[in-house]
């Protein structure tokens, strides 16, 4: 195992840190008739600025909901109960706390398609039937860059052409019914691109699309993401989509964060046994055809319940009794990789050492209740 860091190397990793959204113990619940689910129990995670992170994990822990609650558009009767989402827009680099601002204020909704956009599975999800696909591009150019018309236009049909479409003029005045399923996805791309945000966070974007289209999209985004220099915060259960995608993943596990490190270091070292079981249950190129693919056993545990201790620990290989089931791990860095971090008893040794690098507190461990 390699050396710890000094304070002055984690410092230096600190300061060279460049993020677009840095969020900090992030609570969600819903509170219904039958009880609070806990959507969020401290998601602590950064999206490194003109980078794409990858979240990944099962259905239920939590991905969709962060991205959600970074444009505070987390639907009722959900509520964010702590937490901080630090944003830096390009033009100011000083970080402000999104949470402190009003839901449906002027600044966040000068915030939401100007600065942070989201794409969705379901395109007419943000698509409205009755107005074309112009014109709710030209809308939002109208709204964010220019009060000119002709200019919204041009811009509108400029950005449909650099999506792919294969007749911008035309599809300008085309309602999102007259458009296929792999059409309307890059006319939702277009919209959510035309005011060059400076973060896209993409919720499960190309899920619904055949292979041809999705792999089409994901050049796309690729080639639009170099152009003009956004991050993007890329929500998927697809590991495959991710290797091809993101620079670094999140893994989510009930509403946390339980390790995040580059892509290379997720798939060739991953160190928390939950991403291990993830990895270990996707088939890979050169596996033997009558090999069966590994099961993580049990399954994500009814969010109206909340675990004592680690929450992943009646589904863990790797399980101590009176330390698991008791105490909630804390986030622990790797030594030889000061932005690889986990959520995970078995490190502990490594805790004592290291200085904790900014973005991911250690004091939302405890019981983590
Ligand atoms: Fe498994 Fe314990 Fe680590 Fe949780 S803390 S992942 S139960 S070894």
């Amino acid at each position: 195992m390699a050396s710890v860091p000094t304070a002055s190397q984690a410092l230096q990793s600190q300061a060279t840190a460049d993020y677009v959204v840095r969020v900090e113990d992030l609570r969600v619940e819903f509170r219904t008739s039958i009880g609070v689910t806990y959507a969020l129990n401290g998601v602590s995670l950064e999206i490194p600025r003109g980078k794409t992170l990858g979240v990944v994990g099962e259905s239920g822990c939590g991905k969709s909901v962060t991205g959600l609650a970074i444009l505070q558009l987390v639907p009722p009767p959900g509520v964010v109960t702590s937490g901080t989402i630090g944003f830096r827009s390009r033009e100011s680099r000083t970080p402000v706390n999104l949470l402190e601002y009003e839901r449906m204020g002027p600044e966040m909704r000068h915030i939401r398609g100007k600065s942070i956009s989201m794409i969705f599975q379901e395109p007419m999800t943000s698509l409205n039937p009755v107005y074309t696909v112009g014109n709710q591009i030209s809308e939002a150019v109208l709204l964010h860059q220019t009060g000119e018309h002709k200019e919204a236009k041009e811009r509108a049909i400029d950005i449909l052409r650099k999506v792919g479409m294969p007749n911008p003029e035309r599809i300008y005045s085309n309602y999102p019914h007259e458009l296929s399923g792999g059409m309307r996805q890059r006319a939702m791309i277009a919209m959510a691109l035309s005011c060059t945000p400076d973060l896209l966070i993409a919720d499960e974007p190309t899920t619904a699309l055949d292979v041809t289209t999705e792999a089409n999209i994901l050049d796309l985004m690729r080639e639009l993401q170099q152009e003009i220099g956004m991050s993007i915060m890329f929500v998927t259960h697809n590991l495959g989509v991710v290797a091809q995608m993101c620079d670094e993943v999140a893994v989510m596990y009930l509403g946390r964060v339980v390790e995040q490190a580059s892509v290379e270091e997720i798939f060739y070292d991953p160190k928390h046994p939950y991403t291990i079981s993830l990895l270990k249950s996707i088939p890979r190129l050169g596996t033997n055809r009558k090999e069966h693919l590994e099961v993580i056993r049990g399954s994500v545990p009814d969010p109206y319940s909340r675990v004592t201790g680690c929450p992943f620990h009646p589904r863990c290989p790797s399980f101590m009794p009176g330390i698991c089931d008791t105490t909630m791990p804390n986030v622990v860095y790797m030594p030889d990789s000061p932005q690889h971090f986990v959520r995970c008893h078995l490190y502990n040794d490594l805790a004592n050492h290291q200085a904790v690098p900014s973005g991911v507190s250690n004091s939302i461990g405890g019981n983590g209740q």
